[in-house]
């Protein structure tokens, strides 16, 4: 299966991310691509700040 990276659903932040500006834990993801070994890049922008960073996640399930 290949990442849709057009897909609008807001996706559940990594256990423990915490935005280091605001320390709110919620995140829009800006977009979602595919890495090596299976895991899964999202740039995350914190919704009260603006703060961006990238998060590298294993897919569940697998
Ligand atoms: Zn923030």
């Amino acid at each position: 299966m290949k990442p849709d990276t057009t897909k609008p659903l807001p996706e559940p932040a990594p256990r423990g991310l915490i935005c280091p500006r605001c320390g709110c834990a919620e995140f829009r993801v800006v977009y979602t691509r595919a890495a090596a070994g299976g895991r899964i890049v999202r740039r995350r922008e914190c919704r009260y700040c603006g703060r961006r960073m990238t998060t590298s996640e294993r897919p569940l399930g697998s």
